[in-house]
């Protein structure tokens, strides 16, 4: 198992010059980073009244954008000795007071464009709130004297991190990770992904889940990396960062499928000449060494669509809020379109019967699974274990108690099945899986086979409430432009490709599909509008 090496700020301040993160202001050193967080870490101590250098794992609400004052933000809180409680900015007020009182925060902390979002918020719940200066300022708050050694020693088992989940099952709830656990989701992916301090990381996720403050921000950093991060997510300028020459050169990215298809769709409209497109496939393929999908299941069309067009395999991973990354595909070695490979070094995993989670399909780490036999290929819940493992739902003793078997397994909520020599999720237990008729139909793999259809954009499959059947497959569609589609046609085209059982009966038409901005469709709330 990775060993925990303590904080992830305190090996990132032995980088010195190089630089760690570019945003639109520019250039900020790992020196000017953690020389900024000193500063931040005194005003948050001063606010919270507390002299004797250590807050006690007060929680610190912090609102900044895709840029440099996150990471002065996340890095003070902790050197302060506080919970860092990431916000995002595209969160209304009502969601931002959510999580502030859900975690109790003491201190809220803007950065510099947020004030004006936060400050009316710390009135009315009475919080002090500190306002960060320009982005472009923070290299100059050079005042404190970086030797300064924090007073805290045992960081391990100190609370570091609330992240709330996406809410895609019910109101976000807050994990909190500690120290340990997050450094231990780090090193699993940087010894598992070959981080090195020449990886240049193009960032454009939001900032408040695992996958962009850990996968894309707190690798680099702790290995002395750079992180190259955009304001936000926009199809031409991340094509634009990715092809251009200008140092530092992009040669890691990481994104969730919807991006992937919105880079696609950009391409497709875009870049139509052909010496374009042999620029774009030479430049991704001579300079890019990794490129990386999760956060949700990756369309197989988007998956071929991206090799043709850029060379790469994506490299597609399992991960939740609560465990980080569990289950990839190899960096080296054949990665399977539609699995998520196997567990990550420390990870441990297991598939259990459903209704029983005492009885194991499959247990396996990073080097072997084993199946027990007569069980091959059956599917059952997966459950995690190990360093990366969060310590508990936030005020949630109960639920945080029912998410863990007796053994001290954590109950993913997913359905896995191991097959052909790796992992591959089903779906989430609760939405994905449907009942119909006596039979288990995985949603996931009715959206798989439909996503093949010549006039399907995107699906999400639903089992709508059924009086006969129990619940019905529903597909809920959004085509092509200017393609049409009846449900007998449907009906005609899956007969050719799918089980019997497993044809969508119901099909919806929507202009859109509604997903969030990690690429996730909330299929409860769809259940919600369009079925009940
Ligand atoms: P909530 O727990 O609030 O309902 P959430 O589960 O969507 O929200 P996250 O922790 O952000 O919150 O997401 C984890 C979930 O994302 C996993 O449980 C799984 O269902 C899904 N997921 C992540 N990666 C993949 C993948 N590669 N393929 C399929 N599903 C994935
Ligand atoms: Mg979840």
């Amino acid at each position: 198992a990775p060993k925990s090496k303590g904080p992830v700020f305190a090996r990132a301040a032995s980088y010195e010059d190089k630089t760690a993160i570019t945003d639109d202001s520019g250039a900020h050193s790992y020196k000017q980073l953690y020389s900024s967080s000193l500063w931040l870490a005194a005003r948050i101590r001063a606010a919270l009244g507390c002299d004797t250098g250590d807050v006690g794992g007060k929680r610190i609400s912090f609102l900044c954008g895709n840029d440099a004052s996150y990471t002065v933000a996340q890095w003070a809180a902790w050197i302060s000795g506080g919970t860092a409680v990431p916000l995002y900015r595209k969160h209304p007020p009502s969601e931002l007071e959510y999580i502030i009182c859900d975690s109790q925060s003491s201190l809220l902390v803007a950065g510099h464009s947020f004030a004006d979002k936060l400050e009316p918020l710390a009135q009315k719940l009475g919080l002090p709130c500190l306002a960060l200066p320009p982005t472009s300022n923070l290299n100059r708050l050079n005042e404190v004297d970086t030797h300064e050694k924090s007073t805290i020693d045992d960081w391990n088992e100190r609370s570091a991190m609330i992240i709330y989940t996406s809410g895609t099952t019910g109101r976000p709830k807050g994990v909190l990770h500690t120290h340990r656990s997050i450094q231990a989701m780090v090193q699993c992916l940087v010894s598992e992904w070959a981080w090195s301090k020449d990886d240049v990381i193009l960032h454009t996720l939001p900032l408040h889940h695992v996958h962009g403050i850990v996968n894309k921000l707190l690798c680099p950093l702790s290995v002395g990396a750079t992180c190259v991060m955009l304001p936000e997510f926009e199809p031409q300028k991340v094509w634009e960062r990715l092809l251009s020459s200008k140092a530092p050169r992009v040669n890691v990215f990481m994104a969730v499928p919807t991006i992937y298809s919105k880079l696609i769709q950009y391409y497709d409209q875009h870049f139509t000449q052909s010496h374009v497109r042999d620029f774009v496939k030479a430049v991704c393929k001579e300079r890019i060494r990794l490129m990386v999908c999760g956060s949700a299941a990756l369309p197989l069309p988007t998956l071929r669509r991206w090799e043709e067009i850029t060379g790469h395999t994506l490299l597609e991973r399992y991960g939740m809020t609560e465990i980080g990354m569990a289950l990839s595909n190899p960096l080296k070695g054949p990665r399977i379109p539609g699995a998520v490979g196997l567990p990550l070094p420390g990870v441990e995993v297991r598939i259990a019967m459903n209704n029983s989670v005492s009885t194991t399909i499959a247990e396996g780490n990073h080097r072997e699974t084993q199946v027990r036999p007569g069980l091959e290929a059956k599917e059952g819940e997966l459950l995690v274990r190990g360093a990366s493992v969060f310590r508990e739902y936030w005020n949630k003793p109960q639920e945080t108690g029912e998410s863990f078997t007796a053994d001290g397994w954590f109950k993913t909520g997913d359905t896995a099945v191991y097959k052909d020599g790796v992992y591959w999720i089903m779906g989430r237990t609760s939405v994905d899986i449907i009942k119909s008729g006596g039979y288990k139909i995985s949603a996931l793999e009715v959206e798989r086979h439909l996503l093949a259809h010549p006039d399907i954009l995107d699906v999400a499959v639903v089992g709508a409430p059924d009086a006969v059947w129990g619940q019905k497959v529903t597909a809920v569609v959004e085509l092509k432009q200017g393609k049409n589609l009846t449900l007998s046609d449907l009906k005609i085209w899956a007969r050719e490709h799918m089980a019997p059982y497993t044809i969508p009966t119901g099909l919806l038409l929507v202009d859109q599909m509604p997903r969030n901005q990690m690429g996730k469709v909330n299929k409860k709330e769809l259940l919600r509008h369009f079925f009940s």
